[in-house]
């Protein structure tokens, strides 16, 4: 089946969707990116997306290719056009094509393209069985801040997860985990604390993240943003990730070590409801 892209401007068949071999996403990984999932054919925290994608482009100096307004417009109507249901919007702007050089190019012409990918995100079968996790040293550039489409490293951390047969990894530096490979991690301690890494240029602020923090807070749950190690979650009663695709996941084993009884616990489960609820409720 052919999906509808954005690019540059137009919506296309997506064989019909072309990008410049020059361009700089493509030569320099270049550019940025956003994935906004949509559930009953809205997109969830839309708002939260939107304001990142601007830290990151001014991060990068890279100019926005289309005002806020247009792109949401531009959301909208490619969930339209594919029918989403649910699924996601995946979002990257570049800073264009240029002669191949470092200096960045005075007068970029950003490149952004959107598409749409259905996917069944409610029903989830980890979420029912929760994730095997395998830790790795996190070997990113130190900037994991700003959201760019370098993501060779995560890729490979999925790859050394799989082939341990787990289900994704967390990323250790000087001894403590920085977050998943592309999801934020949390232990949830024998007395109840939620604790997750505070927020700096190691780690990327999730937007789940940060609506995740706060539903806890509403629900008065207490949360610590602090560092862990991979020893304080493997002794934790819980574990679980954060991501705009897979909403709070919980984790059951970490290097082999299964938490609790190994199946997702309480608190994940309860965050997880409430997640599912209160994003909903907010969708554009
Ligand atoms: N950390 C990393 C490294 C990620 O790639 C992602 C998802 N792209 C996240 C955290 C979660 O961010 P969000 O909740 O905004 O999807």
């Amino acid at each position: 089946m052919s999906r509808i892209v954005y690019v540059n401007g137009e919506f296309l068949p997506e064989a019909e969707a072309k990008i410049s071999v020059f361009d700089r996403g493509f030569l320099f990984a270049d550019g940025v990116y956003e994935v906004t999932s949509v559930l009953g054919g809205k997109l969830i925290d839309f708002e939260g997306h939107r304001a990142r994608l601007h830290r990151s482009l001014t991060e990068l100096e890279i100019p926005a290719p289309v005002g806020d307004e247009e792109l949401l417009s531009i959301h909208r109507e490619l969930v339209e056009r594919n029918g989403i249901e649910e699924g996601m919007v995946y979002m990257q702007v570049t800073r264009g094509a240029a002669d191949r050089d470092f200096i960045y190019p005075a007068d970029p012409k950003p490149s952004l393209v959107l598409f749409t990918q259905v996917m069944s995100l409610t029903e989830s079968p980890k979420a029912e069985k929760g994730l095997n996790i395998v830790s790795i040293e996190d070997q990113r550039w130190a900037r994991r801040d700003i959201k760019t489409v370098q993501l060779l490293y995560p890729s490979m951390g999925k790859m050394a997860a799989k082939a341990a047969g787990a289900d994704d990894a967390w990323m250790v530096e000087e001894g403590a985990v920085t977050e998943g490979t592309s999801n934020n991690a949390y232990i949830v301690t024998r007395d109840g604390k939620i604790v997750t890494r505070q927020l700096s240029n190691a780690i990327l602020h999730g937007i789940t993240r940060k609506a995740v923090l706060r539903f806890a807070r509403e629900a008065q749950m207490v949360v610590e943003e602090r560092a862990f190690t991979i020893e304080e979650a493997q002794d934790a009663a819980e574990a679980f990730v954060t991501s705009a695709t897979t909403f709070v996941m919980p984790v059951v084993s970490i290097d082999g070590v299964t938490l609790g009884d190994g199946t997702p616990g309480p608190v994940t489960r309860r965050l997880r409801e409430i997640y599912l609820d209160e994003a909903q409720k907010l969708g554009v």
